[in-house]
């Protein structure tokens, strides 16, 4: 409802009648409207908190699953490539044991604001856990994933944290897999982009790596 002074409210109406005449047509009823628009504020939050991330506001593990879901099986249903991948701070406990705690979580919103400016709309960045995250990367292949994430990679490495007396630097690793390249399953997509950042971590770190799985699905079988 629209209050006088031009917001809008939610509120609870309910009411009845409690005097008819001899033909049953009602004389009188009572009624309440009760503003609920605080406990329905509470709803909207309980319901983002439910999905995203608090500390950078990004979609959970959770909701992230469901939506990976989605456009998998879009991909799955018309044919089109999609590649994920797994991206994952480096020596990210040293930054925490060097800066503290506090600088470490700066340090992860700072990362997120780096690589979502760069995103399309229709990319999705996800926190997957800690220091980790999923990036999705629809209608996409390997290679242009692969290009991409090297170019968050690099900027992230060149773009330091600022800090009141001085700065942080940090780098991340990272894991390339894609549909149907090298997996045509969400778990087994994550696992050969687990799998490839694997291989980037140990081959030193800062850098991305692409899955190396084949699926035997060349990318010039896939059908619309
Ligand atoms: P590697 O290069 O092998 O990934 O090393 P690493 O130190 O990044 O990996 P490790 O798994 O040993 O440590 C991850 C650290 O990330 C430990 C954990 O305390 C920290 N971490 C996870 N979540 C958060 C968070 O929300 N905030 C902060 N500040 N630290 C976090
Ligand atoms: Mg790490
Ligand atoms: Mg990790």
């Amino acid at each position: 409802m629209q209050t006088f002074s031009g917001e809008y409210v939610w509120v609870h109406d309910q009411g009845r009648v409690y005097e008819r005449d001899a033909q049953q047509q009602p004389l009188r009823m009572v009624g309440m409207v009760q503003d609920i628009s605080a406990a329905k504020a509470q709803e909207v939050l309980l319901r983002r908190q439910a999905s995203h991330d608090y500390l950078t506001d990004l979609l959970n593990r959770r909701a992230g699953y469901m939506h990976f879901r989605k456009q998998l099986s879009y991909a799955q249903r018309y044919g089109r490539q999609f590649s994920v991948s797994l991206i994952d701070l480096d020596h990210f406990k040293s930054i925490n044991d060097t800066y503290g705690h506090q600088v470490g979580d700066q340090v992860l919103k700072h990362l997120v604001a780096g690589i979502s400016a760069q995103l399309r709309q229709s990319d999705t960045l996800m926190r997957w856990g800690g220091e980790e995250f999923l990036l999705l990367l629809p209608n996409t292949d390997s290679d242009g994933a692969f290009q991409l994430v090297e170019q968050l990679r690099k900027r992230v490495a060149e773009q330091p944290m600022p800090l009141s007396d001085g700065e942080v630097q940090y780098t991340f690793s990272a894991g390339v897999a894609s549909f149907p390249q090298h997996a045509e399953q969400m778990d087994m997509l994550i696992k050969a982009a687990d799998d490839a950042l694997y291989v980037a971590k140990s081959a030193g770190r800062n850098q991305v790596s692409v899955s190396d799985e084949v699926t035997g699905i060349a990318q010039g079988e896939l059908s619309v």
